[in-house]
């Protein structure tokens, strides 16, 4: 009988393969653990990453590098393709996609091309005999649903956070199989023509172990600084609500929630958030909440592991201060 083959979608941010995959290779792990099967971290990148063979540290037993000059840039349909190709000639039993911005769109076009069944904002993934179950988080994490698959190979699109990394072992790389792409076998109907990164330097939310998030009570793009300062003395990320982000006071990389970035951090601030379930559903996991808000009837209060009911413009400026005399 063929042997269960995990793959796991590998996304690179910069050079460096996102934190995000590692969790993707540790849900993959278990679940080649529960079988006897093997896990299969596959890039699909102009060559084969620098770190791939070092991927073997954090549960991949090989790597299937799928090269292409033209996928060196990032274009959804285009690395879709390659990697719906790979599975349609390989049959793995299940590909394990990270729902990143990237991921989330990567996972319907690879499952649509196939027609590969496909299950989204999954948290938890486990053998039944020989049929995978996935629990999935609805309506902004307040329904947790759990869902079969139908038929093998499938798409199973992971929440962020759902998994931790497993510690990295001491081994040395695994293989690296390079498949070269034919020229023309890519779709190739958009051409990236630039690419800038936002934010180089800055920790991203999904990395960060401590995140200040400002809302709507901040009461301008202008006091979104506060947010800034307070963050930047504790070396943390800054977030929003999605309030903020649609008013244009910050960036949409900034935002928590449903429709934004899923965080877990060890400490999360909310600062002049009214802590709407589709904000909770982004930042509800987080190990502690500080909720600053003016109206303590706020149901970010419900969730909150300390909570200081006061104004954000008295609170803020307090507690920077204080975290910079320590
Ligand atoms: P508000 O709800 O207006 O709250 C502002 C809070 O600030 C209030 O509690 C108020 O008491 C407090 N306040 C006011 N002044 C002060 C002060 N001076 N000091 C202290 N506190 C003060 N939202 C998200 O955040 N993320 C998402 O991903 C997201 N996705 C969504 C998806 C869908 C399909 C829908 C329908 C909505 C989504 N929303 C999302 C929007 C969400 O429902 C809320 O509208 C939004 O979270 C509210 O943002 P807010 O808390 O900043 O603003």
């Amino acid at each position: 009988m063929k042997q269960t083959d995990i793959w796991v979608w590998v996304e690179g941010k910069g050079h460096k393969t996102a934190t995000l995959t590692l969790e993707m290779l540790a849900a993959a792990s278990l679940l080649a653990g529960q079988v006897g099967g093997r896990v299969t971290a596959v890039t699909t990148a102009g060559s084969v990453p620098s770190d791939a063979a070092m991927l073997g540290r954090y549960g991949a037993d090989g790597v299937l590098a799928l090269c292409h000059p033209a996928l060196a840039r990032f274009s959804e349909e285009d690395h879709a393709c390659a990697l719906a190709a790979a599975v349609v000639e390989r049959e793995p039993s299940v590909v394990l996609v990270g729902a990143s911005t990237a991921g989330k769109s990567i996972a319907p076009r690879l499952a649509a091309g196939p027609g590969l069944p496909l299950l989204t904002a999954c948290t938890a993934l486990e053998w039944k005999g020989r049929t995978l179950r996935a629990v999935r988080s609805l309506y902004g994490g307040n329904v947790l649903a759990t869902e079969e698959f139908s038929a093998l190979p499938g798409v199973a699109l992971v929440l962020p956070r759902s998994y931790s990394p497993l510690e990295p072992v001491e081994k040395g790389p695994v293989p690296v199989e390079e498949v070269l792409l034919e020229a023309g076998s890519l779709p190739g109907r958009v051409q990236v023509v630039s690419e800038a990164r936002e934010g180089a330097g800055e920790t991203a939310l999904e990395d960060a172990d401590i995140i200040v998030s400002g809302g709507r009570g901040l009461g301008g793009p202008e006091h979104y600084r506060l947010v800034r300062e307070l963050a930047q003395t504790l070396g943390a990320a800054c977030g929003a609500s999605r309030a903020i982000v649609d008013a244009g006071w910050v960036p949409y990389k900034h935002q928590v929630g449903q429709t934004g970035k899923k965080v877990k951090p060890k400490i999360y601030f909310a600062c002049g958030i009214s802590g709407a379930v589709q904000h909770l559903a982004g930042m509800r996991d987080a190990d502690i909440i500080v909720a600053i808000n003016q109206d303590p009837e706020a149901p970010i209060f419900q969730v909150a592991t300390y909570g200081i009911v006061g104004d954000v413009h008295r609170v803020l400026p307090a507690l920077t201060a204080a975290f910079r005399r320590r």
